[in-house]
């Protein structure tokens, strides 16, 4: 027998700790920088720790936190995992009823909050029913808010006990807590087990998968709020990796000068960062040295070709592809080109980066159609799929609507797919946002692809919209580049698109507006535009 050893996440933090004391961890704070050291993150966090079970934080109990990417951000992620608590990282773009909702039902004790957030907290605050404690993530002179009794987080970690005294628990026991943003519906909630973490951590760092290297700087864009940052924040301690953290409201520019500034060389973000960064660099013809970058990792939604191209052509940086979700701690699959698809033709290769990738290792996966019988992995048959493995959760805390989603053992992701022979997973949609034409399915997905490859097309949305005849019809919602030569009209979108498609999957109309609404991880909101458009003849 092997000996039993407990997959703790708190494993990951001495590790980093014991053999990465030196590596730095950066942090944009305004126009200055914050650095320290794993040594300074270890000693801090197990301050953390203390100074939480000094407000009462026992086994069990949820510590909230509501923060951009930082430093004290990460602390969080580690330190209430050290007492055998559990970090919720709450979406601080939710709708306050959505607010108001997720910190009563994981009954945060502590919100660990930043100074520029606070406003928000504090506009719900007498509707909060658990919380104990509010902590303002920052000095004693950035304690402007109105939040009753707050504590100041420094002084709160200057008063703590620097002993490192991690509880004895269980790899099976709860460490982390987030909710789905859940378009539809009240928000659902996620526990990861320290168990979960670790084994995700473990199989992400690997090269065919994220691929996370000891001598990388990371920066993710991507929120700590949003699906544990993808697992960054532990993948890149236990490796050691430098962790930049972009600070308050990453925008391109800052993402543009951080990357160049602190020789980023690993990024990660939902593709609306990227096409933004790309238009940013486009029309500011500012020049940047971003040839630190060795890959950016995409995912949340499906990445264009068109963006991934631009990528490789003009900033020569490979995007990768990664897919997931926040029921899946979050990583399912990613795009690398297995050795046997090496003969393919330059183009095929190109093609071949729509695709999700294939699955994790450890990952089991059911492509199946509404009888729940499998289908053949063949590049055409179109189904559901179904995953379960060791990261993947296994019920929503709390929430009667589990039973619709988690059945005999499996995840029903609810996202439409094929496979192909070789295992490749290619996301048609989400079955909510497929469009239902006279009983066939079309893919928005597709089309809008397709319609962002257009050279003046900076962003597009395709959505159903009712039709008396037909159930529903396809609308393509587009975004012209500022800079576009001549204004776009529907027949040029259409023109464009038109030898790739059958005709009655060409949208009725293409309406042109100045943005495409986002949720509130950054993924194009078509529940909006469905409100929008509803009447749209
Ligand atoms: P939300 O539901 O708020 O968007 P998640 O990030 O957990 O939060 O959403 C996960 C879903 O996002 C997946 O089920 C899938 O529909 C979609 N998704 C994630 N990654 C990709 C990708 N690479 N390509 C296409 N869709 C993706």
């Amino acid at each position: 027998m092997t000996m039993h050893y407990e997959l703790l996440a708190t494993r990951i933090l001495e590790h980093a700790a014991t053999h990465f004391p030196n590596k730095e961890i950066v942090t944009r704070v305004g126009e200055d920088t914050h650095r320290y050291t794993y040594t300074d993150m270890f000693t801090r966090t197990s301050r953390l720790g203390n100074a939480l079970r000094e407000l009462g934080v026992g086994r069990g109990d949820r510590v909230g936190t509501f923060a951009w990417n930082n430093y004290r951000h990460l602390e969080a992620y580690f330190a209430p995992a050290t007492i055998g608590a559990v970090t919720h990282t709450i979406n601080i773009r939710l709708a306050p009823d959505d607010m108001v909702f997720i910190i009563n039902h994981a009954g945060d004790k502590v919100l660990l909050i930043d100074p520029d957030l606070a406003p928000l907290i504090e506009a719900i605050a007498d509707r909060l029913t658990s919380v104990q404690h509010f902590v303002i993530l920052g000095e004693p002179d950035e304690m402007t808010t109105a939040l009753p009794n707050a504590a100041c987080y420094e002084t709160l970690l200057a008063a703590a006990s620097s002993e490192y005294s991690p509880a004895d628990v269980d790899e099976y026991s709860t460490m982390g807590l987030c909710y789905t943003s859940a378009t539809t519906g009240l928000p659902k909630g996620v526990a990861y087990s320290h168990r979960a973490v670790y084994i995700h951590s473990l199989t992400s760092a690997a090269s065919d998968m994220i691929g996370v290297l000891e001598r990388d700087r990371i920066m993710a864009i991507v929120p700590m709020f949003h699906a544990n940052c993808w697992g960054f924040p532990y993948t890149a301690t236990m490796f050691g990796a430098s962790q930049i953290f972009p600070g308050v409201r990453p925008d391109p520019r800052v993402i543009c000068e951080m990357i160049e500034r602190e020789k980023v060389t690993v990024s990660a973000g939902v593709p609306t960062i990227w096409i933004g960064v790309l238009d940013y660099l486009q029309r500011s013809g500012v020049e940047y040295d971003l040839s630190s970058l060795r890959q950016v990792v995409s995912g949340g939604s499906a990445v264009p070709l068109s963006v991934w191209q631009a990528y490789r052509d003009r900033l020569g940086v490979e995007i990768v592809h990664a897919y997931g979700m926040t029921e899946a701690t979050p990583l399912i699959s990613v795009n690398r080109r297995r050795s046997w698809l090496d003969h393919l033709s330059d183009q095929e290769r190109v093609e071949l980066n729509a695709s999700q990738g294939v699955v994790a290792p450890g990952i089991d996966m059911k492509l199946v159609d509404e009888n729940g019988d499998a289908l053949a992995w063949d590049g055409e048959q179109r189904g559901e799929l179904w995953f379960r493995g060791p990261w993947l959760a296994d019920e929503y805390i709390d929430d009667e609507r589990s039973a619709e989603t988690f059945i005999d053992g499996w995840y029903h992701s609810g996202d439409i797919a094929t496979i192909d022979a070789n295992g490749y997973i290619q996301i048609v949609d989400r079955v909510r946002d497929m469009v239902r034409s006279g009983g066939e399915w079309i893919s928005s997905v597709d089309l809008e692809s397709a319609i962002m490859a257009h050279p003046d097309v900076l962003e597009a949305a395709v959505i159903a919209v009712p039709h008396p005849r037909w159930q529903e019809r396809p609308l393509a919602c587009v975004v012209s580049r500022s800079e576009a030569a001549d204004p776009l009209t529907k027949d040029t979108i259409l023109d464009f698109i038109r030898p790739d498609f059958a005709r009655w999957w060409l949208p009725d109309d293409v309406v042109f507006i100045d943005e495409i609404p986002k949720t509130s991880v950054g993924k194009f909101d078509k529940k909006v535009l469905r409100e929008r458009f509803e009447t749209h003849a």
